[in-house]
């Protein structure tokens, strides 16, 4: 989603923003810009209309006027980056990269956008509900409007106060706008300032020797600090170079201190790997350790989870759990209700976040709730918690990155410890949340009626889950085969059975993601009540096949396809007999055959899964297209 960065020291922020405006270009957007601050006269290079020119009157800070000089493009950062002048020079500027939501992408509708006068800069993440009331009333009143976006009101706004201070002028402008917004705002009159605030939509603080950073999340900082403050809702914050002030819309000071985050550097860079997410599905033995390390008790077959803040006694008063997640957090959820259903034999389910806070839910106090985001920024799912909290009920996170919105606002969880994950279409970050739901019904269980030694059986299965993950991917090879003989489908079939099924369905969304074949899964029960009538030639079927109770049913099944010249392609484990597929019918077709090693029936879903993103990869790379930043889409969706 769109990225903000700021920068307020004794540098030139052009440089920094830029690096900080391409280390946010995995969250996806559609234009970029940046607005500096000049001291005037020689040094602002006009750059067209996004040129902003103010005349630095009014203020007595200030000795030499200040201006205020963007330059805005759509598509890439590096084509940003290009249109910069050289001589761009200034100690204070904004940046910004959009993912459109009101007018489509185009230069003028490109942050940061100015005040009339051009004093006023202003860049905005989120959407002002209100704006199109906003954008008549400052017409009736004679303000051109340079663009179609909500954001832009929000500089007349802040323009057309008459406050002494900036802080003053933009929190009289926050009392007229409804929405979600993270906003940085820069004022030639105050040319020493960035003021900033935030409502729905992530953004923190960096504090470095004499400079302050601003951003939408800690990669674009990372680099510079690892001190860092995460503003909350409703506060603001006045950023000077040599420091800030953190406040509430009533002016009371918020007295924020800043935290040390443990990513570094390293974590965000490709380490040799084409793409980002070829380097996360290989990160993921490393994660699936990760997330378990010290979260495992041997003894008594069960799982450590102190972060859930709950006791057993709590833990057994739960009559029900309910999931709430979006896209394949939402599958995961799938896939950790089926394990919760199973291992505490308590009913489970999930549902879309983005659907359950529309309408209106009923929420039950025995019921646990669990939401699941990779960047804990999820807008649909954030605003799911305050709907569970408003009703009185019991919010737990499964979440990435620490310290995030949805992190702070639940009443306990489980920290993935993934590691940053940069690529849209998630991979470790999923693997990981499917672990985190095995641990978290693993104790859900042994509270309840599940046996030490099926406890154990489970934790033994958890141990090897790294291992597998290693032999799977050592198989890449044949993975990309398979891709190769999807490269030219238009649509394919994901087909699963029960525990299969959620795989399907995450298997469908990958390869959707990143190589734009048109993928549906189906429960395989279900292919005979109506899609096959789609099954020919062209539309091949990847069938996932474990080896557990469902095995005959899902075989038969297989045969359906072939009979109906279907290209397969089955996902399975060892000893599951798939050389005789198709041989009844007189079927001539070799079916490329993927082996997944075998685990406990009820963890096989977590493994079965990482073919899938090979596969969807490597169709992706025969294909040419941009993996890690697929068309249209954004790695955190911090707008509704
Ligand atoms: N609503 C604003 C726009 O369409 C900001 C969108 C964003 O978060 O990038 O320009």
């Amino acid at each position: 989603m769109c990225g903000i960065v700021g920068y307020i020291g004794t540098q030139n922020s052009t440089p920094l923003l830029i690096e900080g405006l391409m280390r946010l270009e995995y969250r996806g957007y559609d234009s970029a810009g940046v607005a500096v601050m000049t001291a005037g006269k020689g040094s602002g290079q006009g750059s067209g209309k996004g040129s902003g020119r103010g005349s630095g009157q009014g203020s007595d800070k200030v000795s030499e006027p200040a201006e205020i000089t963007t330059v805005r493009r759509v598509g890439r950062v590096r084509d940003l980056a290009a249109a910069v002048p050289k001589r761009l020079n200034g100690t204070a500027g904004i940046g910004h990269t959009r993912w459109a939501t009101h007018g489509p992408a185009t230069e003028p509708n490109a942050h940061p956008h100015a005040s009339a006068d051009g004093r006023i800069s202003v860049v905005h993440n989120g959407i002002i509900d209100n704006a199109t009331v906003l954008r008549a009333r400052l017409e009736q009143d004679g303000v051109p409007l340079a663009s179609d976006t909500d954001t832009e009101v929000i500089a007349h706004l802040i323009g057309r106060s008459s406050a002494d201070t900036l802080e003053a002028a933009v929190l009289e402008a926050l009392t007229k706008i409804e929405g979600t917004y993270a906003i940085a705002v820069l004022d030639t009159a105050h040319p020493d300032r960035i003021v900033v605030a935030r409502n729905g939509s992530p953004l923190i603080l960096g504090v470095g020797a004499k400079e302050m950073f601003i951003a939408s999340d800690v990669s674009a900082l990372v680099r510079h600090t690892t001190s860092v403050i995460h503003l909350h809702d409703g506060e603001l914050a006045s950023v000077t170079a040599t420091g800030y002030r953190t406040f509430t819309r009533d002016s009371d000071d918020t007295g924020r201190v800043p935290v040390e985050i443990d990513v570094e550097a390293g974590d965000l860079e490709l380490a040799g790997y084409a793409h980002y997410m070829a380097k996360e599905i290989h990160e993921q033995p490393d994660a699936a350790a990760a997330v378990m390390r010290g979260r495992i008790d041997e003894r008594f077959g069960t799982a450590r989870l102190d972060g859930l803040n709950l006791g057993p006694r709590e833990l057994r008063a739960f009559r029900r759990v309910k999931i709430l997640g979006c896209g394949s957090a939402y599958y995961v959820g799938q896939m950790g209700a089926a394990m919760i259903e199973e291992l505490a034999r308590i009913p489970a389910d999930a549902e879309p976040a983005s659907e359950f806070r529309y309408r209106n839910p009923i929420i039950e106090p025995d019921t646990l709730y669990v939401v699941v985001s990779q960047s804990g920024e999820t807008a649909d799912t954030a605003f799911a918690v305050a709907e569970v909290k408003r009703k009185g009920g019991t919010v737990l996170g499964v979440v990435n990155v620490v310290g995030s919105t949805i992190a702070r606002e639940v009443d306990g969880g489980i920290y993935l410890h993934a590691g940053p994950e940069v690529a849209v279409a998630s991979t470790k970050a999923l693997t990981t949340m499917a672990i985190a739901f095995a641990l978290l019904a693993l104790l859900l269980g042994r509270v309840r009626d599940l046996s030490v030694a099926d406890g154990q059986r489970i934790i033994a299965g958890l141990r090897r889950i790294p291992e597998q993950i290693r032999e799977i991917l050592a198989g890449e090879a044949a993975l990309a085969d398979v891709a190769k003989s999807l490269a030219e489908a238009q649509s394919c079939f994901f087909i699963g059975r029960v525990r299969g099924y959620p795989v399907a369905r995450e298997g469908a969304q990958k390869l959707k993601e990143v190589s734009y074949i048109h993928a549906e899964a189906y429960q395989t029960s279900e292919l005979k009540h109506g899609p096959l009538a789609l099954i020919s030639p062209e539309m091949p079927t990847i069938a996932l096949i474990p080896d557990d109770e469902l095995t005959d049913r899902n075989l038969a099944a297989a045969e359906q396809v072939l009979a109906r010249r279907g290209p397969l392609v089955v996902i399975t484990n060892p000893g599951v007999d798939v050389a005789g597929l198709g041989a009844q019918g007189g079927v001539e077709h070799v079916v490329p055959t993927v082996v997944v090693p075998k685990n406990e029936p009820e963890l096989d879903p977590i493994l079965l899964t990482i073919p899938l993103q090979v596969i969807a990869y490597h169709a992706a790379l025969n294909r040419g297209l941009d993996i890690d930043k697929p068309r249209n889409l954004a790695k955190s969706v911090t707008v509704e």
